[in-house]
């Protein structure tokens, strides 16, 4: 058996066959595109020892391309109408599971104990676009065992992923998805690629976790709690933008007192700050709170 689903007129005529009924509120849109399925399994780097998650597996498109590539694929796919077509078009592979759920509702970590032996499973999805901040960071702060996560979204998204200040792309999510793994955008996908055909156009990006994150950090909830005040109030220097958040009881002599500290001028923006910057930021201000 070949993967055969890439081919526009197979899908076509799946959906014909099962009366399949496109649901916009799941963020269907189906790859129909062979040559960009063969570069996200290329990127993603898969052997035949790897254990795959993949998200939103839609009539089995990618699922057919990964399950020849890896040992072993578990798809979690939401809408329950698609699973008896997966269970056709897959019907070929062996080494397959579908599962029907909400993947924000699904309890990652174990699947990866289960089928995985608790060892750093490699995530390939066309992601559903509505979700796909709550899908990565949820993967990155559950301590699910992640390698690799390389996923189709939407194209100003991957930009946000992957720019540093200076850009108006930067942003929370930059800094996050940057603490976690190393970013690298490997294709830049047209609307035509997909049934039916987004508004937006789409990139393949892959993140790469790393095992120890690039900044050492004393408090990752108190960073992050910076970081979310710094991008809140955008216009603002990050001084006001600390002492209005509210969230971290310093008086204005000790938010300028830690800035002389960290060398940081007093009326920077969050958004001029590197990541190093940041970090180094929290822990001035843990280090005057502890
Ligand atoms: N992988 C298929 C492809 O490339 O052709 C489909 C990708 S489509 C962009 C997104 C898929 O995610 C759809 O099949 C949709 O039903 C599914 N989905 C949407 N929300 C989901 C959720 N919360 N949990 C699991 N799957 C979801």
């Amino acid at each position: 058996a070949r993967p055969y689903l890439g081919n526009p007129k197979y899908t076509i005529e799946v959906l014909q066959k099962y009366h399949f009924v496109f649901q916009k509120r799941f963020g269907q849109n189906f790859l129909i595109d062979e040559h960009v399925l063969e570069k996200i399994i290329e990127s993603s780097g898969i052997t035949k020892d790897d254990f795959i998650l993949e998200i939103g597996p839609g009539i089995g498109t990618m699922t057919q391309y990964l399950a020849e590539a890896a040992r072993e694929v578990a798809a979690v796919e939401i809408d329950s109408s698609l699973i008896p077509i997966l269970k056709d078009t897959l019907k070929d592979w062996d080494n397959v599971s579908v599962i029907n759920n909400d993947i924000l509702k699904t309890d990652i970590k174990r699947i990866a104990d289960e089928k995985n032996g608790g060892k750093p499973v490699k995530v390939v999805a066309n992601l559903p676009y509505y979700i796909t901040t709550p899908i990565i960071m949820g993967l990155f702060e559950k301590n699910v065992p992640v390698d690799s996560i390389t996923v189709m979204v939407q194209k100003e998204v991957a930009d946000r992923m992957q720019v540093g200040p200076g850009t108006k792309d930067y942003g929370a999510l930059s800094l996050a998805v940057q603490y976690y793994a190393k970013p690298e955008i490997v294709a830049n996908v047209p609307p035509n690629c997909f049934m039916p055909r987004p508004k937006v156009g789409s990139a393949v990006i892959k993140l790469t976790r790393y095992e120890k994150p690039p900044v050492d950090v004393k408090d990752e909830g108190l960073m992050f709690r910076l970081i979310r005040a710094s991008f809140n109030q955008r216009r603002k220097t990050l001084v006001n933008g600390i002492r209005n958040s509210g969230d971290f009881s310093l008086s204005k002599e000790e938010i300028e007192d830690v800035f002389n500290r960290c060398d940081l001028p007093l009326n920077i923006r969050g958004e001029a700050l590197t990541l190093e910057q940041f970090a180094m930021l929290a822990n001035c201000i843990y280090d005057e709170k502890n």
